[in-house]
C-alpha cells in the first residue's frame, strides 16, 4: 500500500488535453511511439533535466528526446547559436550552398575515420533510405540484409522484424522475414534477409548463399543502442561484407556521440563503408547525416561523369550520378544548433560519461539491495534497466526473458516520483543531468523498489 496519487487523478489535464487531440489526430498522436497506456502525459513546457507537464508536475527527464538532446532542454549556448544564425544572417534558409555545411562536414570527418565525404537529410530514416540506394547504385545488387530486433526507420525494406512476436519469428539462427506494419511494399519486404546479431556463422551462411543479390548489410552497432557486439562480430562482417561486395552500412543514430567523440565504431575500431545518423547530430531538430568513402558517396555529386568519374566514357554521367535532394537538407538552423552541440559535447563528454558509469552502478546497488534480477544496460550515456537473470544479453531473442511487465509497473511508480521515462524504454543521458538530478532519481528508487517488491 502506499499513497500515491492515481495516474488518472495526477494527469487529469493531460487526459483532457488527449480526448482533445484524439478528434483530430489518429490515437491522439503524430508518432505511434508516442503512444502508452492508458494515455500518455502532454508536456507544456522543458528546462536543462525537467519536464513540466499541463497538469504542473515536474519530471526529470530520461527521454530526451528519444537520445536526441544531448545537452538537455533549452541549451543556453544551442539557443544562442539559433539567434545569432537568424539575427546575423537574416533567415533561415538559403536553397543555396552556405558556409555551415562544409564547417560540419569537416568536423564529421574529423571524428568519425570512416567518413570521407557527407549528405545531410531530415532524419535518420531519410538517411538509412539514401544509405541504401547509394549501396545499391554501387554493387548493382538490389536485396539487402538487416538483423532482427534493429530499428532503422518505417522504411517498406527495413520495417521488417523490428519486435516480431514469438510465434511468428521463426528459429534463432535464420529469423523470419515479419512486417511490423501493414501497408508495406511486398516485393520490398522479399528483398530483405534478416540476421541473428551476434551469431556470425549463421550470418555468414545466409550472406554468402545469397552474395549475388545482396548489395547492403545494415545493422546497429549496438543492438537496440544497448546490446554490445560480442567477440569481433562487427570486425567479422566487416571483413565478410568486403569480400562478398556488400555495402557495410552501421546506423548510428542512435548510438552517434553516445560513446564518445565518434560512434560505436571507434569503441570497435571498425571502418564501416557507409555510417547514417541523426538525433544527437541536429541538437534536437530535424537531422540527418550519411558518410562514407568516397568512391560510394561520390556517386550522389551532380558532377559525378566531370569529376569523380573522370575516367569513365562521358555519355555514362547519367547513369552514374545518383538523385539524392530535399528542400530543407542542410538547413542552416539545425547546422547551427548542431555545431553548438558538438562544441558542448567536447568539453562535456567525458565528464558525462562518467557520471553516467557511476548512475548505473548507484542504480544496481539498489538492485543488489532488494535482491532483484535487474541490470542496468549499455554502453556510454544511453541504458536500459532491463529484469532479468540471464548473465549475458546478445541480441534480440534474449529479450524473451526480460520481464516487460514489471518493468512498467516500476516507470509507472517512478512517474508518480517525478521520474519520466517513456514506460519500458531506454535512459538517454544528457549534460543537463547533473549530481542533484541524479541522486533524486536514486531517492526515487530507493523509495519505489521496495513497495513493489516488499
Ligand atoms: N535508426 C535508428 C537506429 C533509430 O533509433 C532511429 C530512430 O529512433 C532511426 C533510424 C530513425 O530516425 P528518425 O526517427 O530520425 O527518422
Amino acid at each position: 500500500a502506499n499513497n500515491r496519487l492515481s495516474y488518472e487523478a495526477q494527469t487529469m489535464m493531460s487526459k483532457r488535453h488527449m480526448e482533445r487531440a484524439k478528434q483530430v489526430m489518429p490515437g491522439g498522436m503524430t508518432a505511434n511511439i508516442k503512444h502508452f497506456e492508458p494515455y500518455p502525459i502532454a508536456i507544456k513546457r522543458a528546462h536543462g533535466s525537467r519536464l513540466f507537464d499541463v497538469d504542473g508536475h515536474e519530471y526529470i527527464d530520461y527521454l530526451m528526446g528519444y537520445g536526441a538532446l544531448m545537452l538537455g532542454h533549452g541549451h543556453e549556448e544551442v539557443k544562442s547559436a539559433i539567434q545569432q544564425q537568424i539575427e546575423q544572417d537574416g533567415t533561415w534558409l538559403f536553397g543555396t550552398p552556405h558556409e555551415k555545411e562544409a564547417a560540419f562536414a569537416e568536423r564529421l570527418l574529423r571524428y568519425f575515420p570512416s567518413m570521407e565525404s557527407v549528405r545531410y537529410t531530415n532524419s535518420g530514416t531519410e538517411a538509412n533510405l539514401l544509405a541504401l540506394r547509394l549501396a545499391m547504385a554501387h554493387t548493382g545488387k538490389y536485396k539487402i540484409a538487416k538483423f532482427e530486433g534493429h530499428y532503422h526507420g518505417a522504411i517498406d525494406s527495413l520495417l521488417i522484424s523490428v519486435s516480431p512476436n514469438e510465434q511468428d519469428a521463426g528459429t534463432a539462427h535464420e529469423p523470419n522475414r515479419v512486417a511490423d506494419s501493414y501497408g508495406m511494399d511486398e516485393l520490398a519486404m522479399q528483398n530483405t534477409f534478416v540476421l541473428p546479431f551476434n551469431q556470425y556463422e549463421h550470418c555468414e551462411k545466409i550472406l554468402t548463399e545469397h552474395a549475388a543479390e545482396i548489395g547492403a548489410l545494415i545493422v546497429e552497432p549496438l543492438e537496440a543502442g544497448i546490446i554490445a557486439p560480442t567477440n569481433d562480430f562487427l570486425q567479422k562482417l566487416h571483413t565478410l561484407t568486403k569480400k562478398l561486395n556488400i555495402v557495410l552500412i552501421f546506423d548510428e543514430v542512435k548510438t552517434g556521440f553516445r560513446t564518445g567523440m565518434g560512434g560505436v565504431q571507434n569503441l570497435y575500431n571498425v571502418e564501416p563503408d557507409l555510417t547514417t545518423m541523426g538525433k544527437v547530430v541536429g541538437g534536437g531538430f530535424p537531422f540527418g547525416v550519411v558518410g562514407g568513402k568516397q568512391e560510394i558517396m561520390g556517386r550522389t555529386s551532380p558532377l559525378a561523369g566531370f569529376d569523380f568519374f573522370a575516367d569513365q566514357d562521358q555519355t555514362d554521367r547519367k547513369q552514374l550520378a545518383l538523385f539524392h535532394s530535399g528542400t530543407y537538407n542542410g538547413h542552416p538552423l539545425v547546422l547551427a544548433a548542431g555545431l553548438a552541440t558538438l562544441d558542448v559535447l567536447e568539453e562535456e563528454m567525458s565528464d558525462l560519461l562518467i557520471r553516467t558509469e557511476q548512475f548505473k552502478s548507484e542504480l544496481e546497488a539498489v538492485f543488489k539491495k532488494h535482491s532483484l534480477p535487474m541490470k542496468a544496460v549499455g554502453i556510454g550515456s544511453l541504458f536500459s534497466v532491463l529484469f532479468t537473470n540471464k548473465e549475458s544479453l546478445s541480441n534480440y531473442r534474449c529479450f524473451e526473458h526480460v520481464d516487460k511487465k514489471l518493468r512498467t509497473e516500476m516507470d509507472r511508480a517512478l512517474f508518480q516520483e517525478g521520474i519520466y521515462v517513456k514506460p519500458g524504454n531506454r535512459y538517454s543521458m544528457s549534460v543537463a543531468h547533473d549530481d542533484e538530478a541524479i541522486e533524486k532519481t536514486i531517492m526515487a528508487y530507493e523509495k519505489v523498489v521496495p513497495t513493489l517488491f516488499p
